[in-house]
């Protein structure tokens, strides 16, 4: 018989993860606050369950992809919520970004609940969920490991097996260190070439092939030329991102000065009403308005 697997939390990253389970066989059950929003995954052979808890019910794993830490703690241990459903073999899955604080607080809300849990928090945004080529970054027993594979194998491309469970997730934070700096620096390097009345184009042209180029760069400063900010990976979730970056340097000595200035324009463009928006549009509250 298939494994079994409760997802909650069909949100851009959800919903695809959802449906790749559903295609490598997985009996997937999936949950969403906003009932709605997982519906049309029932075309891709996914149950819609009422409630965290019937989801949960008789499921080998349990996956959390929810916005932050709050929302999954509150979605396993709230009436109705995961937790008590699990079965005594069961493995909770964390794989949204949390942060250290809210990691460990999970970790030991399911340590007191006899329940396994891997953090196995993923890099990549919507189209490499789509096409299941997110590089998860699990930490957890090694024993569980090999049990864990499939589904991991399901959804990414790329498996990293860190050590103890809080490794995933501390190495998030700097993957994201990363990309946010990256992002956050486009979006001042097109502004200025806009301002210095160049085609911002020749920045991404002369950037092309050469040492300093990166991917990334590319597709974010080509969406913040065309203005478009159609959502992979929201604002508002770079702002939550940035902000438990700063945490974790903060906490543990390192002098944050980009990535506060990081966090201060994602949140800039939050407040500007752009929180749903793509992060590239992080451009509009960089350039001269
Ligand atoms: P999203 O589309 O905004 O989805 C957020 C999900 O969380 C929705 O299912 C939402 O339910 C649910 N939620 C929020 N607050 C809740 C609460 N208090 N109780 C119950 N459910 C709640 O976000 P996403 O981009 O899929 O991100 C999900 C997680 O993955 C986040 O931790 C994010 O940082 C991480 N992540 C995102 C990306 C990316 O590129 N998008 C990449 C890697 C990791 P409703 O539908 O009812 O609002």
């Amino acid at each position: 018989m298939a494994d079994s697997i409760a997802v909650l939390g069909t949100g851009i990253m959800g919903a695809p993860i959802a449906r790749n389970l559903a295609r490598a066989g997985f009996e997937v059950r999936a949950w969403n606050r906003t009932r709605a929003k997982a519906e049309p995954l029932a075309d891709d052979g996914v149950q819609v369950a009422g409630s965290p808890a019937d989801a949960a019910a008789g499921a080998d794993f349990v996956l959390t992809m929810l916005g932050d830490g709050k929302a999954v703690e509150s979605t396993m241990t709230a009436e109705a919520g995961a937790l008590q459903a699990m079965g005594k073999s069961a493995i909770w899955l964390q794989c949204a970004t949390v942060g250290i604080d809210a990691n460990d607080r999970l970790a030991e809300i399911a340590a007191k609940a006899d329940v396994a849990f891997v953090d196995a928090p993923v890099l990549g945004t919507k189209k490499p969920a789509e096409d299941a080529k997110l590089t998860v970054l699990a930490s957890g027993p090694a024993e569980l490991e090999q049990r864990c594979r499939p589904v991991f194998d399901a959804i990414g491309q790329k498996v990293d097996w860190l050590g103890e469970a809080g490794a995933g997730t501390r190495l998030k934070l700097v993957m994201n260190s990363w990309v946010l700096a990256v992002t956050a620096a486009v979006a001042e390097a097109v502004a200025l070439a806009e301002s210095l009345e160049l085609d911002p184009s020749l920045f991404l042209s002369t950037l092309e092939g050469s040492q300093i180029d990166t991917p990334y760069a590319h597709i974010k400063g080509g969406a913040m030329i065309r203005r478009d900010f159609a959502t992979s990976f929201p604002a508002a979730g770079a702002a939550k991102d940035s902000g438990l970056i700063v945490d974790a340097m903060s906490s543990s000595g390192v002098n944050a000065d980009v990535a506060r200035a990081v966090r201060d324009k994602m949140r800039r463009a939050v407040e500007a009403g752009r929180g749903d928006d793509d992060m590239a549009a992080a451009y509009l509250v960089t350039a001269p308005s």
